[in-house]
């Protein structure tokens, strides 16, 4: 499809690494001059800071996001037998956490404006066996989280944060992990905190909690050869925690950035009729890991756009209970799910770009828009 050459990418790791060589690379060389090529000095240097960045008490540090949540859900007692209320619109490491726990997902539809999961919704789909629900802060935008942890409380379900995409997102001035028993954070490079590979954390206030998940990270150990439960192996790696603290000092400026470019595209899109602008939670910090717009002719004007260099991808084009993964549960239809899998798109964003390339992009939206007339309703009527 991206035949043409790419003037507007999506992402530009390379572009925003070249910035801080320097430091990325002393930091790599400290590592290895180290030895600590286990846990140790340098995990647990960025836990301090990532903690204290997420104003949280604790940060275990994890080998990625997906062990981030499923160890969430181990050190929250969820097992086999739990339903656990997941978004039918996420990314599929939310529902595998809790496969992989032994519960079964329960989906629960968005609000089809904001894409995220509202607390009457849960009510719907709550069920007698369930015992946790697993928000997922989407695109970097968290949901009434006020609501949704007062629900949570009344009925003494587990709430746990899927914070991938939302690193410094806040709801009433409230970060990930202070609303919920546990906050799961990625470091997939692509994130707005990446690392250069696979990494991920834990964020909790709990005690408890953070100690178990500690454990369960590390064979079920503290203490080397003692085993207090049955463990895994998902450390955070020194290499990618050391990048990690490095790259921390910058994401408040990287995440501002983010912000004045999500400006620019609303000053620059707001009068396409056929095109739906992503909806602000009131009372929400939005960190723009996405900036995701919606289209009833989506993927003739994602074509168009990648004839002309502007690269955009689809964040996600099936719905976990749409998966062969997933063939074997049976589901009920989850229309909100599905049609927003066949209109969004996910428009280039991140510190990268320039704002003559914001600019050039959504030039070429609008025009794209304008060569799809004969389907250009709003995708934001109800079902
Ligand atoms: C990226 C992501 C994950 C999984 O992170 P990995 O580090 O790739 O395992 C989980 N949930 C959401 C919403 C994500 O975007």
């Amino acid at each position: 499809m991206e035949k043409n050459e790419i003037t507007v990418p999506f992402l530009d790791l390379q572009q925003i690494h070249d910035g801080i060589a320097d430091e990325l690379n002393h930091a790599v060389a400290k590592v290895i001059r180290s030895g600590a090529y286990i846990l140790g000095e340098f995990v647990e240097e960025f836990e301090a800071k990532f903690a204290r960045y997420q104003h949280s008490r604790h940060c275990i540090g994890v080998g990625n996001g997906l062990d981030a949540i499923s160890l969430s859900l181990r050190a929250l007692g969820i097992g086999p037998g739990d339903d656990v209320l997941v978004p039918s619109n996420t990314f599929i490491a939310t529902w595998l956490a809790v496969t992989h726990a032994g519960a079964n997902p329960i989906a629960v539809e968005p609000d089809p404006t904001t894409h995220l999961i509202d607390a009457e919704k849960l009510q719907e789909a709550i069920t007698p066996r369930s015992k946790a629900v697993i928000v997922v802060h989407l695109y970097g935008q968290m949901p009434d989280m006020a609501r949704i942890s007062e629900f949570c409380r009344k009925r003494g379900l587990v709430l746990i944060e899927d914070s991938a995409q939302a690193h410094g997102a806040e709801y009433r001035g409230q970060r990930a992990g202070a609303w919920g028993q546990a906050a799961a954070f990625s470091f997939y490079p692509g994130k707005n905190l990446g690392a250069i590979g696979d990494a991920g954390a834990v964020v909790t206030n709990d005690d408890a909690t953070a100690n178990k998940i500690r454990q369960l990270r590390n064979y079920g150990s503290e203490q080397k050869y003692v085993h207090e439960c049955l463990g895994f192996n998902s450390r955070l790696d020194p290499l990618q925690a050391a990048i990690l603290t490095c790259k921390l000092e910058y994401l408040d400026q990287w995440n501002a950035r983010r912000r004045e470019i999500a400006n620019l595209y609303f000053s620059l899109l707001q009068d396409v009729p056929s095109l739906v602008l992503p909806r602000i939670v009131t009372g929400s910090a939005h960190v723009w890991h996405l900036f995701v717009v919606q289209h009833k002719s989506r993927d003739a004007v994602r074509k168009i756009l990648a004839d002309k260099g502007i690269q955009t991808l689809i964040h996600y084009p099936i719905p976990p209970h749409k998966q062969n993964a997933y063939a074997m549960n049976q589901f009920p239809a989850l229309p909100v799910a599905e049609r927003l899998a066949t209109e969004v798109l996910s428009l280039p964003m991140g510190p990268h770009l320039t704002d003559q390339q914001v600019s050039l992009a959504a030039e070429r939206l609008i025009a794209a828009c304008k060569q799809q007339p004969a389907l250009a309703t709003s995708a934001a009527t109800p079902l």
